[in-house]
């Protein structure tokens, strides 16, 4: 029987440890949410929830922005609301490339009409704040810069604070994708002067995918109400969704996705209950684990020293291994997703997700004893033994 015509395939999916860039694991809580009964998306019950959702995504974005929603769809319905908003046929825009995303938003840019300025730095690198300056020296009339906080092609992570400065002394707007980085690691909208910000509900915020969060400060707010010409989107056209969501307008654009709507609440709650610092501190913990454990069996991490990720983590795959081969056994044998190398790196790393729910004790210990199995023969062993034994090592410092 081919898996096409057998129904247990589709009707009893297997339990996965999802390690890879995301999606990531769900708590029961959240599964939970999404089977419940399903009510009209202007239901008084509904408005309700989509009320305390906003606020709970304004504590996780730290914001105060009144302009923070979610937007039906995946992170990159949240990339391109952000872009087709702010970016006018003709408008400079400045797009900072060191990965898969920084591409997309690129392509988005030049999508819209917009003209691109592209700075690039080599996969695995981070930009200096001071690259961006030039940068915008160079071409004065640049009003939007862009750039991806957590860049989950490479596993590096880029420092925001100057960049932010930068952009507000210019006038400009920034932009952050931090899909893979809000509720995984620290992130702070407001003091870090970001004006737009858009992520993903399956990466750090362990929810199934469906919505884009999306906050917009003021400055872009503004900008939105200064616009010449429509917004080539309907779909993502804020000014209609935000009457959506607005108290007391409540006016239909399209259906929400009541379900995921649901689901993102108790994500949401289930982040704050945890609380920002203490989930940040789970993830750079597991982290360090993994990554001791990784060492010991070959693989040293592949992004810029100082800027790596602790919720993708990024590693060379060590000459002889067939790493295609390995990650499939691992799955069919072990259940355990992780993630090959996209684009130029395509062979070459692994990306190991440690991701909200997926970031845990017995998921580090899982994976670096399948490896072991998968990697050592009975004439190497001490160095799968030598990866438990350094993970554990960082566990009880
Ligand atoms: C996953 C990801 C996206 C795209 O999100 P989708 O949910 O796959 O549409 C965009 N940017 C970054 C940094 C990502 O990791």
């Amino acid at each position: 029987m081919t898996s096409e015509h057998n129904p247990a395939v589709v009707e009893s999916p297997p339990r996965r440890i999802l390690l890879g860039p995301g999606p990531s694991m769900v708590h029961p809580r959240v599964y939970e949410a999404i089977s419940r009964p399903l009510v009209g998306h202007l239901d008084p019950q509904f408005l309700e929830l989509m009320t305390q959702m906003q606020q709970r995504l304004r504590d996780v974005f730290c914001t105060e922005n009144q302009l923070t929603i979610a937007v039906s769809g995946t992170g990159s319905a949240g990339m391109e609301a952000a872009f087709v908003n702010l970016v006018e046929p003709g408008d400079e825009v400045l797009v900072c490339v060191n990965g898969v995303f920084g591409n997309r938003m690129s392509d988005i840019v030049g999508r819209i009409g917009g003209t691109l300025h592209r700075i690039d730095r080599p996969w695995g690198e981070v930009f200096d704040p001071q690259e961006v300056e030039e940068a915008l020296d160079r071409s004065p009339e640049i009003r939007i810069v862009a750039i991806v906080h957590a860049e989950t092609s490479t596993g590096a992570c880029q420092p925001l604070v100057e960049i932010g400065r930068i952009c507000r002394e210019r006038d400009c707007l920034l932009v952050v994708d931090a899909v893979t980085s809000l509720a995984g690691i620290e992130l702070r909208v407001d003091d870090w002067l970001i004006d737009v910000c858009y992520s993903a509900t399956q990466k750090c915020l362990s929810c199934p995918p469906g919505l884009a969060p999306l906050t917009f400060g003021p400055r872009a707010v503004e900008r939105l109400a200064r616009r010449r010409t429509k917004v080539i989107s309907w779909y993502l056209d804020l000014a209609m969704i935000q009457e959506y969501w607005t108290e007391r307008q409540r006016t239909y654009h399209h259906t929400a996705p009541i379900s995921m709507n649901y689901a993102l609440h108790e994500a949401l709650a289930l982040v704050l209950e945890e609380g920002l610092k203490p989930r940040y501190e789970r993830h750079r913990l597991h982290s360090r684990a993994l990554i001791a454990g990784l060492e010991e069996l070959g693989f040293e991490p592949a992004a810029q020293e100082g800027h790596r990720l602790p919720v993708l983590n990024a590693v060379w795959v060590p000459d002889g291994i067939d790493e295609a081969q390995v990650r499939r056994r691992l799955l069919d044998h072990y259940s355990i997703e992780i993630g090959g190398g996209l684009g130029e790196l395509a062979g070459k790393v692994w990306r190991v997700g440690l991701m909200g729910e997926s970031a845990s004790r017995d998921n580090v210990h899982a994976l670096l004893t399948s490896l072991g199995e998968l990697l050592t023969s009975d004439s190497d062993a001490a160095r799968a033994t030598a990866a438990l034994d350094a993970a554990r090592a960082v566990y009880v410092s």
